[in-house]
């Protein structure tokens, strides 16, 4: 075949990295719904709001969530995750209770337009505590920036998560906190959020199958 023998003039470290590409290509086109998960920084549990999002949403029967490391304004790694999601649903702004949250969802708003994503909506993490002993929450840190910031630029608030203790064990442990603590306050405010999140998400347009479908 002609691409085989092409191949021989590619260097190695290349075709790894198109081998990469297509695996994440198919990866991909199995998944109903792409949203993707955005921060305009880092340390505000990203991560562990796509996992356990991810998770609620696959209940729902609406898998497929894209933990997307964008770090907005760095490099052109936030256009090759674009180029990689054409069809994606949109994104999904973490962030803060803090005041700088409006900056950070500034940032990913910024990138989203750059790569023509819709913004489905903002979560706001760690947006007060909730004891794991008796259940009471407290306002570690300050409470309502990212629904302040959401407001103040136009974007759907989809809700906030308090930060329990147990979701980062949950975490490290490999199982989704969601699962593992179903009647937490962390994971009702899950259940909230993707039930807000689920109107905004696209039709699924039916997929060909065959060489004849249209
Ligand atoms: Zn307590």
């Amino acid at each position: 075949m002609a691409e085989e023998l092409e191949t021989a003039q590619i260097p190695p470290h290349i075709m790894a990295a198109m081998r990469e590409r297509m695996k994440m290509a198919q990866r991909m086109s199995r998944i109903k719904h792409k949203i993707v998960v955005m921060s305009g920084k880092g340390g505000v549990g990203k991560s562990t709001v796509a996992a356990n999002l991810a998770c609620v949403l696959a209940e729902n029967g609406a898998a497929g969530l894209v933990d997307a490391d964008v770090p907005p304004g760095t490099s052109d790694e936030p256009l090759s995750v674009a180029q990689e999601i054409p069809d994606a649903d949109g994104a999904v702004v973490v962030t803060t209770p803090q005041e700088v949250s409006l900056l950070d969802v500034r940032k990913s708003i910024a990138f989203a337009r750059a790569v023509k994503m819709d913004i489905l909506g903002v979560i706001e993490n760690m947006s007060g505590f909730v004891c794991p002993h008796c259940g009471k929450e407290t306002a570690i840190f300050k409470v309502g920036g990212g629904e302040a910031a959401a407001e103040e630029l136009g974007l759907p608030f989809l809700g906030r998560i308090p930060l329990d203790p147990r979701i980062v064990i949950g975490g490290d442990a490999g199982k989704p906190f969601v699962l593992e603590h179903p009647d937490s306050a962390a994971a009702q405010a899950f259940r909230e959020i993707v039930k807000k999140l689920r109107p905004r998400l696209k039709e699924t347009k039916p997929r060909p199958t065959g060489p004849l479908a249209k």
